[in-house]
């Protein structure tokens, strides 16, 4: 499903459990094509991966042409289908260096799938990657941050695409100020660190790992979840606010800078 075009790049949506796209354990995954050459950002659970095959081919993709296979962490429904996407394409795999050993050795022992008997294959990384890095796309570069918090190899990319400002925000940041599951290990202080990284940014596009994404100020929703997680306890444990945010538009008076209709001479 094409989601965002320009004349530098084009991203589709092939996977996703919460959108009915693919299997239900399936996290969003995408390919962003740039100049003919495909990078694929997450790989989804590994359950039933040929329905991302089939997407693959209504959107006209050659999985060929995917050369990096990209993941946001090493969260199993994000990248237990990396060795069949591997098997498919024939691309590298990048994941943060914190993340290499659950993709080769660990495995997801925990997992639902494994409590079901269901064993899983390990993946080769390639490319394990490091805060700043950078991973050329055809005309476009996609900038690694580090952004641990949810996990602690969760990594956000970050690109600009024809003046727009693009991040693929893993389970890091969700739509209308939310977070990635949290528990008793998470570092919150490294999570609401990483979390004013990105609100620094000021991004005007969200693609992240589950739910909705946003196509327009999205610098709102990050800033949403900025606010909540340097508030006090009580602000984190609320994971999502209404659909129509009354409080947050009261309190981004940005969104009243366009507001005015166009006066017409
Ligand atoms: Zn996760």
């Amino acid at each position: 499903m094409k989601i965002y075009t320009s004349s530098a790049a084009t991203i589709y949506l092939i996977g996703s459990g919460g959108m009915g796209l693919s299997h239900p354990c399936d996290s969003h995954v995408y390919v962003i094509e740039s100049a003919g050459e495909c990078a694929m950002i997450d790989a989804g659970s590994g359950v039933k991966p040929e329905r991302l095959y089939e997407r693959m081919l209504e959107d006209g993709i050659d999985p060929l042409t995917i050369k990096t296979i990209i993941l946001t962490h090493s969260h199993w429904d994000h990248s237990r289908g990396a060795a069949w996407a591997k098997r498919l394409t024939g691309a590298r795999l990048a994941v943060h260096q914190l993340g290499v050993k659950t993709m080769q050795d660990i495995r997801w022992p925990t997992s639902h799938l494994e409590k079901h008997g269901i064993q899983s294959e390990a993946a080769h990384v390639e490319c394990p990657l490091q805060d700043n890095d950078v991973i050329q796309l055809g005309r476009i570069s996609l900038k690694v941050i580090h952004t641990p918090g949810h996990s602690d190899d969760s990594i956000c990319l970050h690109t600009d695409i024809d003046g727009k400002s693009i991040l693929f925000g893993g389970d890091t940041c969700f739509a209308e100020g939310g977070h990635g599951t949290v528990n008793a290990e998470t570092n919150f202080r490294a999570y609401r660190d990483s979390v004013k990284r990105l609100d620094a940014i000021k991004i005007d596009v969200l693609l992240p790992g589950h739910k909705h994404f946003v196509l327009s100020r999205a610098f709102s929703h990050i800033s949403l979840l900025e606010r909540k997680l340097s508030g006090s306890w009580t602000d984190v444990v609320q994971t999502r606010v209404p659909f129509f945010p009354t409080w947050w538009l009261e309190h981004d008076s940005s969104l009243y800078d366009d507001a005015q209709p166009e006066v017409r001479s």
